[in-house]
């Protein structure tokens, strides 16, 4: 037996790399089963081109707790070592490679979050073991070597008599670490980190019924048969080729990836590219609601195969992150933190990849099957519409399939909208004004009133569409958008400049104050005198277009003005003055006839805005009643 010294600056490592990685021990199993994984792989490579006269075969990876024995094994058929390489790899190039992921680790230990504490390699093991052992016998002819660590850098290593090529790693379990012994907790990590590894990971047995033999009875049993159980999926579709999948096989990995979502994805996209760098994955749209909470089933990131984590924020773009699927790639950094990632070249172009890919696709099925889009679109509209926002790429490429639906159902596009809309809906200003609703019930008067000049009313009711028309209304030219209640329809498209009044100064003055007179206190109405066609509406509540549209933005996060959100709501109440009931109102000499009429008046344009409610409703009623005995 030889015991040696392992040469590292720092005495001992271990009590540090478990004190840094405290949250973190779970990674050990993923460690440990890439290597295993490796030397499977490189197996294999040898085999191929010839390097090893072996027999390569069905290799599996096993995982064996011993719960007993406070030990956990991971076993291989992989290349092994020989007792050089034992020397070489484990004792320099694992302990070097520890202690450089130390030092790193410590430098941006403030700066937390490196994805998935990748790097840190076999060592990990000791973050969970009080003494490792290696047993392994390389592919080539030479006798098996035993090597044991207790964690400090001294070590032993001694030949053993493992017959069969391969690797078995033995950690024993120290005492705060115990959770590893369950079966339960292996399970759950094996599923998490490696359900999509390369090679055949068995994890105990499983019960399989076999069919009845032939000439069975019907109360005979079904045979059964004890089978490895196999954790894994080891060629998960995102490594096949588009052309080799069909839609039904995107759609059940969805499942495999999402056994809790029961929504099916309304499409994906594949993504493949090895050049400038190499990047596989599957990326899915999920029907999104308005709701722009966070949710749980997120975008996993993949090295090879291995999961790394599912919070790929500075990987993808924010808009996308509200998508799902898988994403492998081994060129994205991941020893590094999350402000470094942010700065990395390679990682910049992956995302404009990405970026480029989701376009690219929206645009073929927009172009491809228009009315399937169109179905789709109030599903999709979230990303679309943030993604137009924050990417300005993604915006000249969404600018030509983003869809502005209507109160009647059409859909479209910004040019074609533009088209459809120019002759009748241009002010005198030359501003083309875009009409639109947030809601069909609520604002149901006005959206007739706009279809009766027959203008065109958009149903745009997205909680980002606010920040979206004001970024439209800055890159395009002379357009504005203004919903249907924000001001008199006259005025939101203003033709000519004026009309003639019926009334003359002193009768205006005089029917502002009746109508103050009447509802002086209820100071959130502005009254606004406006000499329109005497057959618009007399009365219009109207709530300025800026105004309301910079609250709802500060609601949604950002744009809006400082402290808006706070704001009481403000209303202007539009008296058309060249309307036969309002000059009826100014010419009524009772007090308690003017004083109904204005009332009524003032109540069925609340009504028609939503707005009468409780107390005033039940007046209402009451009061007309009286009016129609
Ligand atoms: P890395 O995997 O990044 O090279 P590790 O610290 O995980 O670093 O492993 C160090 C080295 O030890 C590996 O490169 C490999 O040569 C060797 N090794 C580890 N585990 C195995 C194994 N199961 N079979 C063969 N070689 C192994
Ligand atoms: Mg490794």
């Amino acid at each position: 037996m030889a015991t040696g010294k392992i040469n590292v600056s720092v005495d001992n490592i271990f009590p540090l790399i478990k004190k840094f990685l405290y949250s973190d021990h779970e990674i050990f199993l993923r460690e440990l089963v890439s290597n295993a994984t490796d030397a499977t792989l490189k197996l294999k490579h040898l085999t191929s081109i010839g390097e090893a006269k072996v027999e390569y075969g069905n290799p599996l990876i096993e995982v064996k707790v011993d719960k007993k024995g406070k030990k956990l094994h991971v076993i291989d058929q992989g290349l092994g070592m020989t007792e050089e390489e034992v020397k070489k790899y484990i004792n320099e190039v694992a302990f070097s490679g520890a202690e450089e992921f130390l030092n790193k680790y410590e430098d941006s230990a403030k700066d937390a979050g490196i994805i998935g504490h990748f790097g840190l390699g076999f060592y990990s093991a000791f973050m969970v073991a009080h003494k490792v052992e290696i047993i392994t016998k390389s592919f080539q002819d030479e006798t098996a070597v035993h090597w044991t660590c207790d964690g400090s850098p001294n070590f032993t290593i001694e030949e053993s008599d493992k017959k069969e090529r391969g690797t078995e790693i033995i950690l024993h379990i120290a005492d705060d670490s115990t959770e590893f012994l369950e079966e339960s907790r292996i399970r759950e990590l094996l599923r998490k980190y490696n359900k999509f590894m390369p090679v055949p990971i068995k994890f105990g047995t499983k019960t399989e019924t076999l069919p009845k033999p032939e000439g069975a009875k019907e109360e005979d049993p079904a045979p059964t048969k004890e089978v490895d159980n196999i954790i894994n999926n080891p060629n998960p579709a995102w490594t096949k080729q588009p052309t080799d999948l069909k839609d039904e096989d995107y759609k059940s990995f969805y499942r495999e990836l999402y056994p809790m979502q029961f929504e099916e994805p309304l499409f994906h996209i594949h993504l493949n590219v090895d050049y400038p760098f190499n990047l596989t994955g599957i990326l899915y749209f999920p029907k999104l609601t308005n709701d722009l909470n966070i949710q749980k089933d997120k975008i996993q990131l993949y090295q090879n195969q291995v999961f790394v984590t599912d919070n790929v924020e500075g990987i993808v773009p924010e808009f996308l992150t509200m998508l799902r699927g898988v994403i492998d790639s081994p060129d994205i950094p991941l020893n590094v933190s999350r402000s470094y990632l942010q700065a990395d070249g390679a990682v910049k172009k992956i995302s404009s990849y990405i970026t480029r890919k989701v376009a690219d696709k929206l645009t073929s099925l927009f172009k491809n099957n228009r009315e399937d889009f169109e179905k789709k679109w109030n599903d999709i509209k979230i990303v679309i519409e943030y993604g137009m926002l924050s990417e300005d790429k993604f915006f000249e490429k969404a600018d030509k399939f983003a869809l502005y639906p209507t109160v009647d159902g059409a859909y479209y596009t910004f040019e074609e909208l533009q088209e459809k809309i120019k002759g009748n809906q241009t002010d005198k200003d030359e501003k083309m004004v875009i009409l639109y609703a947030s809601d069909k019930e609520a604002q149901h008067s006005y959206i007739e009133t706009a279809k009766s000049k027959g203008y065109e009313v958009l149903l745009l009711d997205s909680p980002i569409i606010g920040h979206l028309m004001q970024k439209l209304e800055t890159t395009k030219e002379k357009i504005s958008f203004a919903r249907v209640d924000a001001d008199h329809i006259d005025k939101l498209i203003q033709k000519e400049d004026t009309q003639i009044s019926k009334l003359s100064d002193e009768e205006k003055e005089k029917l502002k104050s009746d109508l103050e007179a009447v509802f002086g206190e209820k100071s959130n109405y502005t009254i606004q005198l406006e000499a329109m066609d005497s057959d618009a509406s007399p009365f219009v509540i109207t709530e300025p277009e800026f105004l309301r549209r910079m609250k709802e933005m500060q609601q949604t996060g950002g744009g809006g003005m400082f402290g808006m959100g706070n704001m009481p709501e403000m209303y202007n109440l539009i008296v058309n003055t060249n309307h036969e009931l309002v000059g009826e109102i100014l010419n009524t000499k009772t007090a308690k006839k003017k004083e109904r009429l204005i009332n009524q008046s003032l109540d069925l344009a609340k009504l028609s805005k939503g707005l009468l409610k409780g107390k005033e409703l039940t007046e209402f009623i009451k009061r007309s009643y009286e009016m129609v005995k």
